[in-house]
């Protein structure tokens, strides 16, 4: 019989370095939050990271969570932030008893548009409060226009915390993802670009506030002959065989963003000709790690909706995913404000992201674009 090979949107690849570090992990027994690993991990992202200081945490949604904290958010604030994304950029802002205001995209990154950002800002303060952060995403991978962003957190001195979970390695007018706000963080979960199974990053310029970070992330334990807590923290830290893969995986992560982006550009070349199929190019300054290869399917033109394609995909085995839903559109996030635009519904409804694993082969990508093609 002839099995259909499944093909996953993205899969984590793991080579003899990362058995290698993860055997001496356990040989250490330096399994729990403390270890060489940890260590040697947060440093080879400093050096990497224009020497930005990083705690690395247990998830991304832990170094949002903590960010914000740092940056004094808490009950009753407002928080701008990107509507077109994972639940995971917003969540954190609840937990601390705030509020999203969520803000629209725009055409060219997907990403927070600027003159909707400072129209909600504006109108927020109108109102009587002005928010106490704004909270960016690099989509897919892709950089939001920060000149403009830091232009009018500048204006109106309001601190940007870069969701760049998606986007470890990409750069915009040749500075890294991550370096851009007040706070930058990276996701390390089993599908991004780089995996340790869960994990996250979170980095600053400010020494004293990653310092902080870590402190938290640990119980907020105090240096002390016994258990001491003069505040309230959590069990965010990082553990030792999470950062043993990670330092395996983060020495590649140049290879890892070129093999992605080759996936791009052979989506790219191979759909582009069809009439209602459309790619997001890289705006001037931005070059994008690819995470994921997204395309826009014109429904009226192409004949067929993002969702024809993707039952197409699923009947072959082939997984394909919707861009984020607007996080404006969730029941959990039901009566928060909303500044539109238009576009990210418009993107909801006509996007797909296509297989995007560093290790899919030229067959199996001939395969998903023959299906398309067909339709
Ligand atoms: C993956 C992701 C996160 C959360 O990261 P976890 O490590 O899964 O907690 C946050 N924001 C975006 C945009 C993501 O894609």
């Amino acid at each position: 019989m002839n099995e259909l090979k499944p093909i996953p949107l993205s899969t984590p690849v793991f080579e003899e370095l990362e058995k290698k570090h993860l055997l001496e992990a356990l040989h250490q027994k330096q399994i729990a939050t403390s270890g060489e690993f940890i260590e040697k991990f947060e440093s080879v992202i400093k050096n990497r990271f224009s020497g930005f200081e990083t705690a690395v945490l247990n998830s991304g949604t832990s170094a949002i969570h903590l960010a914000l904290k740092l940056l004094g958010v808490g009950n009753g604030d407002e928080v701008m932030c990107q509507s077109l994304t994972f639940c995971a950029t917003a969540n954190p802002v609840i937990y601390l008893g705030a509020t999203p205001i969520f803000v629209d995209s725009e055409a060219e990154t997907w990403n927070i548009c600027p003159e909707i950002l400072e129209r909600g800002i504006w109108d927020r303060i109108s109102k009587g409060k002005k928010p106490k952060a704004i909270i960016s995403v690099d989509l897919f991978g892709m950089p939001a226009k920060y000149n403009e962003i830091l232009a009018i957190s500048e204006k109106y001195e309001i601190p940007v915390i870069e969701d760049s979970a998606e986007a470890m390695g990409s750069t915009y007018h040749g500075r890294l993802c991550g370096t851009w706000g007040a706070f930058g963080i990276f996701s390390f979960n089993g599908n991004k670009i780089i995996s340790t199974g869960g994990g996250g990053a979170l980095l600053s310029s400010n020494t004293a506030l990653i310092d902080k970070a870590r402190y938290l992330a640990v119980q907020a334990r105090e240096n002390y002959k016994y258990y001491v807590h003069k505040e309230v923290g959590y069990n965010y830290r990082m553990n030792n065989i999470s950062a043993a893969i990670g330092l395996a995986q983060i020495s590649k992560l140049d290879q890892k963003i070129s093999l992605r982006r080759k996936v791009y550009e052979n989506y790219y070349h191979l759909l582009k000709e069809l009439p209602g199929i459309s790619f997001i190019d890289e705006p001037k300054g931005c070059f994008s790690n690819r995470w994921l290869s997204a395309i826009l399917i014109d429904e009226k033109i192409f004949g067929s909706s993002n969702e024809d394609v993707r039952i197409a995909l699923l009947n072959e085995k082939i997984e394909s995913r919707y861009l984020w839903k607007p996080l404006h559109t969730q029941p959990s996030f039901e009566g928060c404000p909303f500044y539109e635009g238009g576009y990210s519904e418009k993107l909801f409804s006509q996007g797909l992201c296509l297989p995007s694993s560093e290790d899919l082969t030229e067959d199996d990508q001939s395969r998903i674009v023959e299906i398309i093609k067909n339709l």
